[in-house]
């Protein structure tokens, strides 16, 4: 690199001004973004054509760089921090969890080993503790701090799959699946695409899943589960992605346990009812299974990107994730590349910490039953106006239903368009639907009247323009 060049960047951390500017930058979002459009104007997204560009010749002045994100990146967000977003199963940010980011970000550590960031090695390791402790699993769960639910239930799958086949007598890292004896993967119809995409990437193929008929609420029918052996790979859901509702884990796992199967339950954003006093009915019996899939992103509110996979089998997850290298250094402490596939990672624990430690046992329980309330009673006030919801609000998923396709994607478009809110539609049991998923700290009954009113005017716009 040219000095000019280099002399320039030093000047720039030195000084801190694109930092100061950054944050100007980000205190205007901040001070606009409760009230601005949920999702984008058409406006905003005609202007991110600016970005439409040739690849930069030379070097260019940085201020320049932040103003055009600023000025075209900004108004084209779609306003996740806010209290009125209800699409997928997106969670708001906890303040000191944002803030713990930014000091995070200029940290840009790198987490495989002890030696490459000490302390996020022990922050980790604190993480793996108090989710052990929230979640009522046991002591001897170890786990892997990674980029979603998606990779967390990859890692959970691959762990089963190792110990199912070392079971068999087979060794799938070195033999592979050429001669291998047959595992068997049972799930119900209504499992998440995720757990889906690992079964395929694991090799397991789809077209061989049992899978198993659900009840009206989307839960797994214990009854129609067939006869399980030492063979099987059962995988469970802690929150319905559509309507919220819970398997039985107990039965199943004592079922599994008798039999020597493995249960994994992707509880993306359901596990965490057992860290709520009054929801932790729904997860009972959870600690029975031998690895859990979870999200710090979804109900817990911590920055993107946040999944956790947690195994009550290290040495299953160990050799499923197995990494070597002769310049590895490992040390005594925790050494993160372990529990994880990827070697380079971000350091995503130290916002998990600073959210753990910030709302503790009682606002952690607080926030988890917040959201609850406040689907309860968005879903009141939606039937009260005439609205038809077809699924129990055990949790924070709502299922409404407002007649046939074309009169729900009208409603939904007329909703997204209106700005007020943002949610998307479904299918429960081949029929439309709208769906909300009540995600964020920052909802507030304000928003929730809000919300019920965009409903009731896109109705009423599709009453009078037919
Ligand atoms: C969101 C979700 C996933 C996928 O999680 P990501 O964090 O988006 O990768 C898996 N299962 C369920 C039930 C989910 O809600």
């Amino acid at each position: 690199m040219n000095q000019t060049l280099r002399d320039q960047m030093f000047q720039q951390m030195e000084q801190k001004e694109l930092l100061s500017q950054a944050q100007n930058k980000a205190f205007d979002y901040l001070d606009n973004a409760l009230e601005r459009n949920v999702f984008p104007t058409e406006q905003a997204i005609e202007n991110l054509s600016s970005f439409d560009e040739a690849l930069p010749k030379a070097i260019c002045n940085p201020t320049d760089v932040l103003q055009q994100l600023h000025q075209y990146g900004s108004p084209a967000t779609v306003t996740q921090i806010g209290g009125r977003y209800f699409g997928l199963v997106n969670g708001g940010i906890i303040p000191v969890s944002l803030a713990a980011k930014w000091l995070n970000d200029v940290w840009d550590q790198n987490t495989p080993l002890y030696v490459t960031s000490p302390v996020v090695s022990k922050l980790e390791q604190v993480c793996e503790q108090w989710l052990k402790e929230l979640f009522n699993l046991p002591q001897s769960t170890v786990a892997g701090f990674v980029s979603g639910s998606s990779m967390a239930i990859l890692c959970g799958l691959a762990a089963a799959r190792y110990r199912i086949f070392q079971n068999n007598n087979w060794d799938i890292n070195r033999k592979g699946f050429s001669g291998a004896p047959k595992i068997r993967i049972i799930t119900s119809r209504h499992t998440h695409g995720t757990v889906v995409k690992a079964i395929a990437l694991l090799g397991f193929g789809i077209d061989n899943v049992e899978w198993v008929d659900v009840d009206d609420q989307g839960r797994i029918i214990t009854s129609q589960l067939p006869e399980l052996n030492q063979n099987c790979i059962v995988i469970l859901q802690a929150g319905n992605v559509n309507s919220g509702s819970f398997d039985e884990f107990d039965e199943i796992c004592d079922r599994a346990n008798q039999q020597g199967s493995w249960v994994h339950i992707d509880g993306a954003f359901g596990l965490w009812a057992e860290a709520a006093e009054q929801l932790r009915h729904l997860t009972q019996g959870i600690n029975k299974a031998h690895s859990w899939s979870v999200d710090g992103h979804k109900t817990l509110n911590t920055p993107y990107d946040s999944g956790i996979v947690l195994c009550n089998d290290k040495e299953a997850l160990v050799n499923a994730l197995q990494a070597s290298g002769s310049y590895i250094v490992y040390t005594d402490n925790r050494d993160g590349m372990h529990y994880t596939p990827e070697m380079s990672r971000r350091a995503r624990a130290v916002e998990l910490w600073a959210t753990l430690k910030y709302l503790g046992k009682q606002g952690i329980d607080d926030l988890v039953y917040g959201l609850h309330q406040r689907a309860v009673q968005l879903s009141q006030e939606l039937n009260a106006e005439g609205f038809e919801i077809l699924n129990d609000v055990v949790f924070n998923q709502i299922l409404v239903s407002c007649g046939d396709q074309e009169l729900t994607d009208k409603i939904i478009t007329h909703i997204q368009q209106s700005g007020e809110c943002w949610v998307g539609g479904s299918k429960w049991f081949d029929e439309p639907v709208i769906r909300i998923s009540v995600c964020s700290w920052a909802t507030t009954q304000k928003d929730i009247s809000r919300t019920i009113q965009a409903f009731v005017n896109a109705r009423n716009s599709t009453q009078t323009n037919p």
